[in-house]
């Protein structure tokens, strides 16, 4: 009976693997394979099962083969089956499903998908990707490998845009083997065909001229920028069904796009009830682009700004955002970049590693030109975000940004952070502004435009609202 008890945990089910000294079960031997420690015997950090006296010590100090290494690469880590690791496991499961029948090779342009994912710091994330079921992505992958679908936009555009899909096609596009696209543009066409649908024929060509030449250009520049919210899709929606409510109006009055007067004009206002906005660019595009001069639109005042949330709640906030271990790193450090540097969350989560100086006394954030040391406990906060970020499946592609998202080569969405902040009851978009009216009050115009990135000519606005009686502010907030 003394060889089949587990040297380890004295147990004897299933001692199994044996060793030089004598058995380990199944369950010790996972352990210790799972978690590297490092040897008391050459201090390399490894899995350890070796006696040598009362050390347990790894097998090279042990002078003998490891039980723990990978029949075929011969590594210790990644741990997967009992006999090879995990990275070899993918490579076969890839090759498996990336190999083009007419070459017998992996499909030439899909290569690059291949060397990601293998070379991938965590492969069982891949295994499991490609598990024995595979799902959409993986099916869809084999299917270009075997040349049953183009290796395109199109194919996507052709299909329904879902997490799946979504997932793979992002991963494409970081891995150079589809050029760079904008997902919230993309997802805009199908939608214009859609509501488009159902509308006599004229009226759908121009509100699908309208679309493209005004609407999705609009979204393309902010794209091209870096400012493409959800905020900003959903107005870009808004503003084609407000031009479809419009025509319909128009319609029942027997009129159209072309021939509309300025009383009908107002007659619609009338009907919806609602103050001209930036909802109604149909009408100032319908004008600029010479299809009807008649209709004006009374300038849209400029939204003066507005603060609905109190310093105290404010502080209030930041203390939780500063102490609440509940809380997700990234949540916390993006709003508290809102709540004491007036960072739009648009702008914190395409933020880059490179904005970080990260010193051992010190961390510093670049908003703007100028560094801003970043107060006490936040700044531990980065510290740790920066070393535990992206352990992800594809943090191998160094993408540099400070808050990687799930999909391969995009950063976070506004909206992860948003949601989350709302939750437990933080308004990030109300926060900031208070954020601004308090900056305002402190510091010179100029300099806040420059430190936090905003135009002069806002700084020189909120240092104007500053300016007056807070108490005198909230008097006339009231009325
Ligand atoms: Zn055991
Ligand atoms: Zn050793
Ligand atoms: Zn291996």
């Amino acid at each position: 009976m003394k060889d089949r008890v587990c040297f380890d945990c004295g147990g004897t089910r299933y001692a199994h693997t044996r060793l030089p000294h004598g058995p380990i079960c199944t369950a010790c031997r996972r352990r210790r394979h799972y978690h590297h420690e490092s040897c008391p015997g050459c201090g390399a950090i490894r899995p350890l099962a070796y006696l040598a006296g009362a050390l347990v010590v790894c097998a090279s100090c042990a002078g003998t083969e490891s039980i723990f290494a990978c029949s075929t690469c011969g590594r210790e880590d990644h741990p997967y089956g009992a006999k090879r690791c995990a990275r070899c496991t993918l490579r076969d499961r890839l090759t498996d499903l990336l190999t083009d029948p007419a070459t017998g090779q992996i499909h030439t342009r899909l290569q690059p998908v291949f060397h990601e994912l293998v070379g991938s710091e965590r492969p069982q994330s891949g295994i499991w990707w490609l598990r024995k079921k595979p799902g959409t992505g993986p099916r869809l992958l084999r299917q270009m490998a075997r040349g049953d679908v183009e290796i395109s936009h199109q194919t996507f555009r052709n299909l329904p845009s879902d997490r799946a899909h979504d997932y793979l096609r992002s991963l494409l596009t970081a891995v150079g083997v589809l050029p760079p696209f904008e997902i919230r543009i993309e997802r805009m066409l199908p939608w214009i065909e859609q509501t488009t649908a159902d509308l006599p024929a004229e009226q759908a060509a121009l509100i699908q001229r309208f679309a493209h030449w005004h609407v999705l250009r609009h979204m393309r520049r902010a794209a091209g920028q870096g400012r493409l919210t959800q905020t900003i899709t959903d107005a870009s929606r808004r503003r084609i069904r407000v031009a479809i409510d419009f025509l319909a109006f128009l319609e029942t009055c027997g009129a159209d796009a072309a021939t509309a007067t300025q009383e009908l004009l107002e007659r619609y206002q009338e009907h919806t009830g609602r103050a001209f906005s930036h909802e109604h660019a149909f009408i100032v595009w319908l004008r600029d682009s010479r299809i009807n001069t008649r209709l004006v639109i009374p300038a849209i005042p400029r939204l003066t700004p507005a603060v609905t949330v109190s310093e105290e709640q404010r502080w209030a906030a930041v203390e939780r955002l500063l102490h609440d271990d509940n809380l997700r790193h990234y949540v916390r450090i993006g709003g508290l970049l809102t709540l004491l540097f007036a960072q739009p969350l648009s702008r914190i989560v395409a933020m880059r590693t490179s904005q970080t100086t990260v010193t051992d006394q010190t961390v510093h954030v670049t908003f703007n030109t100028t560094p801003v040391q970043m107060p006490p406990l936040l700044d531990d906060l980065i510290r740790q975000h920066l070393q535990h970020r992206g352990k992800s499946l594809y943090a191998s592609r160094e993408t540099g940004w400070l808050f990687p998202g799930g999909n391969p080569g995009r950063h976070l969405s506004t909206e992860a952070i948003r949601s989350q902040l709302v939750a437990t009851g933080i308004k990030p978009y109300e926060n900031r502004k208070a954020t601004l009216f308090g900056l305002a009050g402190d510091i010179p115009a100029p300099v806040l435009a420059d430190l936090i990135g905003i135009t002069h000519k806002n700084a020189a606005a909120w240092a104007g609202l500053a300016a007056r009686d807070w108490t005198t502010y909230i008097a006339q907030r009231a009325h």
